[in-house]
């Protein structure tokens, strides 16, 4: 089985719903994401899948809808006050964790028929959450 992983920067606000403790208020990540393709083909030119179509495809995407945004659960009372401020907010139907964010972005890469194995959303340089498809 041949893998190609690309990195991927970006920022995010976000707060948890329902928790205690100090990510109950808003704050801020310097994300690193881990885009992981599996492959057992490659194609002529030997390659699984090229770098700069890879970044083109998920960094624009995360650029668009992520990117310096406030990540929020939907029931969230900082949405209506931050929508009424013209501020940006990405809306979840669950807690805006990293495991909810990588789920996102595989879901999203999968629906670009990429295919992916995993992602891993790095929210610091120590700790990352994962989401693994079914092969
Ligand atoms: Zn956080």
């Amino acid at each position: 089985m041949y893998r190609v992983t690309k990195e991927i920067h970006f920022c995010y606000g976000h707060r948890l719903m329902n928790y205690n403790g100090p990510c109950m208020h808003p704050h801020g990540h310097n994300a690193k994401v881990d885009i992981e393709l599996e492959s057992e083909t490659l194609d002529k030119r030997h390659i699984l899948y090229e770098f700069g179509d890879l970044k083109e495809i998920v960094k624009g995407w995360i650029d668009r809808e992520l990117d310096h945004k406030m990540l929020l659960h939907k029931d969230d009372p900082l949405v209506p006050a931050l929508k009424k401020l013209d501020e940006p907010v990405y809306l979840f139907d669950t807690n805006p964790t990293a495991e909810a964010i990588a789920k996102l972005i595989y879901d999203q890469a999968k629906s670009q028929g990429l295919p992916v194995a995993e992602i891993r959303v790095w929210e610091t340089h120590t700790s990352f959450a994962a989401y693994r498809g079914k092969p």
